[in-house]
């Protein structure tokens, strides 16, 4: 049942009534016995279908275009094949771009410890030797960044997340002062988990800004560089360029890979960087790897064929979210617009919707949902340690349940989210 008006302008005894109501809903909710998840931003079965097709690549015919026989060793930055048609979405030059294993936050994991144990090509000193380093995290942000920094014990700030990026003016401000601020965190496309896609003012004043620091970094991590919901692909600004000819080469670490694209598990990530940066990259990692899993990357260049049949491939999995995107946009709407407690992201992109309820309300609602069935992200999960200073961010993920599964999940979020807000304006 919709909270008919404002919550906020009711009287005692009316919101008393409203509570009551939802409690019965709530009540009818947890008598339906359901199982639901909308945790994780994880491809649904009829999106993996989309690349069954891998499953029988490469065949027999194992060799690249180059002539490389990729059953073997070797070839540590990947095939330059496959390397050209993301370079070309990615926008990055194919001699800047590698191509490597099944997963991005593997790479983001590397660096971090590399750039701790080692420095980076311009540190003074590696990181671990520093007092203290810090890291500017874009909040509501994506919870495993948060967790890789947390992890090696970097002071995470957080920075308000808006519509069209960060706030950029506190970003410059910071680390034109603050030399112990050596990373950022960026999601430019589809952001994590507001779906906002960063202006390109804002990722030219990333790519140029003075920072105290000689060794800043920008983590920026384009996950959802082709992953419209919408009829447009938002564009892949030339970050390596702009930061190359503002004196800022090596400022850039451009994360990507197929995790969205063909298969979560088994894709390829790429690592897109300066000569320089890809040269100490690939120093290291030649300690750990003597080359990436090709016949992967094989396949996937089979499957794809060029730039466009990515773009094409991405337009099949736009058929299957975008009706479950709008589905949630119309419950949010239908169940929480009138009572003026919420508000939500209408992402063009991604794989999330960001959700703000009533102040105070998000880790009570969390557990409302979690107590009648409906497993949503933790509370607290998209800002750095956790902490939500204003409890009130909630994480949707609506694309691996099914459209039946996640009106019920949703409607049941809104009935929590309603009870929770009730509660509170009572107390
Ligand atoms: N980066 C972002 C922003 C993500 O949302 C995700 C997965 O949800 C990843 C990276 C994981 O990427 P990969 O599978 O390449 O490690």
């Amino acid at each position: 049942m919709p909270a008919q008006t404002q919550l906020g302008l009711m009287n005692h005894e009316e919101l008393a009534s409203e509570h009551e109501r939802q409690s019965v809903t709530y009540e009818q909710l947890k008598a339906a016995n359901l199982a639901l998840d909308l945790t994780r931003g994880k491809p649904s079965p009829e999106q993996l279908d989309l690349a069954a097709g891998l499953l029988t690549l490469p065949g027999e015919d194992f060799r690249d275009g180059n002539g490389t026989d990729c059953r073997n060793y070797g070839g540590l930055g990947g095939l330059s094949e496959l390397r050209a048609i993301f370079g070309e979405l990615l926008n990055i030059p194919v001699k800047n771009l590698l191509a490597g294993n099944n997963a991005s936050l593997e790479i983001m994991h590397d660096l971090v410890v590399w750039a701790l144990l080692h420095g980076l090509p311009d540190s003074p000193r590696p990181w671990s030797a520093e007092p203290n380093i810090r890291f500017l995290c874009p909040a509501p942000g994506y919870d495993r960044h948060f967790a890789i920094t947390e992890s090696f014990g970097i002071d995470m700030i957080s920075i308000p997340m808006l519509p069209d990026g960060p706030d950029i003016a506190e970003i410059t401000r910071l680390v034109a002062a603050d030399p112990q601020i050596k990373g950022m965190w960026a999601v430019p496309n589809y952001s994590n988990p507001t779906g906002a896609v960063y202006s390109e003012e804002i990722v030219r004043t990333l790519a140029t800004m003075p920072t105290a620091a000689p060794d800043f970094r920008l983590f920026w991590d384009n996950a959802y560089a082709v992953h419209p919901i919408a009829e447009e692909f938002a564009p892949s600004y030339d970050v390596l360029g702009w930061a190359a000819d503002a004196g800022n080469a090596n400022r850039p670490f451009v994360l990507a890979s197929t995790s969205k694209i063909t298969f979560a598990g088994a894709g390829v990530s790429f690592f897109g960087s300066s000569d320089e940066n890809l040269a100490w990259y690939q120093m290291h990692l030649g300690k750990k790897s003597i080359g990436p899993d090709k016949l992967n990357q094989l396949r996937h260049l089979r499957f794809f064929g060029d730039a466009e049949g990515v773009r094409a491939h991405m337009k099949k999995h736009r058929d299957i979210l975008a009706p479950k995107f709008a589905l949630v946009q119309q419950i949010l709407d239908d169940r929480l617009g009138a009572s003026k407690i919420a508000s939500w992201t209408e992402p063009k992109g991604g794989y999330f919707i960001s959700l703000d309820v009533l102040d105070g309300t998000a880790a009570r609602s969390i557990e409302l949902a979690k107590n009648a069935g409906i497993a949503l992200t933790g509370a607290g999960s998209a800002f750095p340690y956790k902490k939500d200073p204003l409890d009130r961010n909630i994480r949707l993920a609506p694309s691996f349940p099914s459209l039946d599964e996640l009106e019920k999940s949703m409607n049941g979020v809104a009935t929590c989210v309603l009870l929770a807000a009730t509660e509170k304006l009572l107390r």
